[in-house]
């Protein structure tokens, strides 16, 4: 640290991203990215001469992704905003709607950068304690004085809330922005969209990196009543201008078109996933009931820290988490169905070294 940085920051714990090894892992299964590649209509779209155009801007309002994202879910683009990444879409979201005098309500077990932004932009925020069973308890998040945000289906559980609690959070709001984080939807979750035109106050925002195979090109969006998205121009414009590049632009477009690409993967996804579960419980795993593109698993015999080691030493990356709360559970991103057949070997590998099994 420089003695330049501000006091202010000094203390600030940023978010700490899943590794992205360069080598020595068969298979990685710690950043819940889609194990498949992107559509091959992506892939012949970037083959096409918009590299050639890389010397120009890229369009700054975004049109053409809006509009591609728009016409697949029968809104107008005046209601989708992009960024780049979901994760830039929530840093706006935080920054437009929350700062000292208008705290932020959100799950205490959620996603990791919920809080990173609220330091960083100094928003007072509250959290809520999920119930034992990790489920979100609702009447907490009624009334709550300011922006809400969560995710759904959660992360890292998996477990995602009914859509006629949505709908309570969303009208038990009104004077406030609701932010439904819907980054894993896509794998079984009830979506929010069925209330946008109920809830001007609703803010759902989505990613193209788990369901749309596109995590390294950093694309996210939000979908929302016009005023919502004004707002989040208005930041955006007052920041980055130019945050979706030519080539994730093309990408994402050509992603959003194809759907029986999307449909095929999410399908795959979804059965491996169910595939894997039975499995795991069979070897004595227990497990919140997911209905993400990852499994939230703990093992009555060893800490996470233990598995997740024991797989690392084998070549397998999975996730877990310092987290009191989160300890005793790893959490493990569904790849192809040969890499949870392997995952699935060296599991059963490890605790037959242990006497497990
Ligand atoms: N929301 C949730 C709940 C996530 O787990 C992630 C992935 N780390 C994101 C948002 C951000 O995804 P991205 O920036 O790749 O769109």
């Amino acid at each position: 640290m420089s003695d330049f940085l501000l006091p202010s920051l000094r203390g600030l714990a940023p978010y700490v991203p899943g590794e992205q090894p360069r080598e020595g892992v068969s298979v990685k299964l710690n950043t819940n990215e889609s194990p498949f590649p992107p559509s091959p209509r992506v892939v012949a779209a970037l083959t096409g001469g918009e590299a050639g155009r890389l010397n120009l801007y890229s369009d700054p309002t975004a049109l053409p992704l809006r509009e591609a994202i728009a016409e697949e879910y029968g809104l107008s683009p005046q209601n989708v905003f992009c960024g780049n990444g979901s994760d830039e879409v929530l840093g706006f979201a935080f920054l437009a709607f929350s700062d000292e005098s208008h705290p932020i309500t959100f799950p205490a077990v959620s996603y990791g950068f919920y809080p990173v932004f609220a330091r960083l932009f100094r928003a007072t925020f509250r959290t809520v304690a999920l119930n034992d069973d990790f489920t979100l308890p609702v009447e907490p998040f009624l009334n709550a004085g300011g922006m809400v945000a969560f995710a759904n289906p959660n992360a890292p559980t998996g477990i995602s809330l009914p859509l006629a609690e949505v709908k309570r959070i969303a009208h038990g709001n009104r004077a406030h922005v609701v932010l439904v984080d819907e980054a894993y939807v896509d794998f079984g979750g009830q979506s929010a969209l069925a209330l946008l035109s109920e809830c001007p106050n609703l803010l759902i925002v989505r990613t193209f990196s788990k369901s749309r195979s596109l995590a390294g090109a950093r694309l996210g969006y939000a979908m929302a009543h016009e005023a919502i998205i004004e707002d989040l121009e208005r930041v955006r414009n007052s920041f980055h201008p130019y945050n979706v590049n030519r080539l994730s632009m093309l990408a994402g477009v050509e992603a959003m078109k194809d759907r029986p690409y999307f449909e095929a993967c999410v399908a795959a996804i979804v059965r491996t996933r169910e595939e894997t579960a039975a499995e795991l419980r069979g070897l004595g795993f227990h497990m919140t009931p997911s209905d993400a593109n990852f499994l939230f698993a703990a093992h009555p015999a060893h800490t996470a820290l233990e598995y997740e080691r024991a797989l690392r030493a084998r070549g397998v990356l999975i996730r877990r988490w310092n987290d009191p709360a989160l300890r005793e559970h790893a959490r493990v991103s569904i790849g192809s169905k040969e890499q949870m057949q392997r995952f699935l070997l060296e599991t059963r590998e490890i605790l037959r070294e242990r006497n497990m099994l």
